[in-house]
């Protein structure tokens, strides 16, 4: 393997290519999109943005359903209303999680369909961002959170 646990513990955390200020507007965007969240049943807010290959961002919240089952995740309504308008690269997403209302208190880690979503659309070494705030973040790739992952290539 070559990542190390070096990202994890706060000093080491920007390993990536990706520039500072990029890093810090996802961030900040990520949080911002917390606001739209539609969570009347957990009251649990999450946010993501989503940086494409052009440099643009692009952001989701979760919405969830009475149904509990039609829920949908921060991350793929991001990466939906991405792809709806036929965007297929992407760099990084940051995603911010907590309690309506509140700073999040804890690092916020995509669920293992959202993981799904981003392996049918992303290189082994998209940056997924889970963010306190701006300052308070960890940064990992996409095969480390899946590690072998299962995609199209798979089924052809
Ligand atoms: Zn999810």
């Amino acid at each position: 393997m070559e990542f190390s646990v070096e990202n994890r513990n706060g000093e080491d955390q920007k390993k990536t290519d990706l520039p500072d200020a990029d890093r810090a507007a996802l961030i900040q965007a990520a949080l911002e999109a917390r606001n739209g969240a539609y969570v009347p049943y957990s009251h649990y807010a999450v946010g993501a943005a989503l940086l494409t290959d052009a440099g643009e961002m692009i952001t989701g919240c979760n919405i969830e359903n009475a149904s509990y089952g039609a829920t949908n995740c921060a991350e793929r309504t991001a990466f939906f209303k991405a792809v709806s308008r036929g965007i297929r690269g992407f760099q990084a997403i940051a995603i911010a999680g907590g309690m309506e209302g509140e700073a999040p208190a804890d690092y916020a880690f995509p669920c293992g369909i959202c993981r799904q979503v981003m392996r049918e659309f992303c290189r082994d070494d998209f940056q997924i961002l889970v963010v306190k705030s701006t300052e308070d973040y960890q940064e990992y790739r996409l095969d480390e959170l899946l590690p072998f992952g299962f995609g199209g290539e798979s089924i052809r």
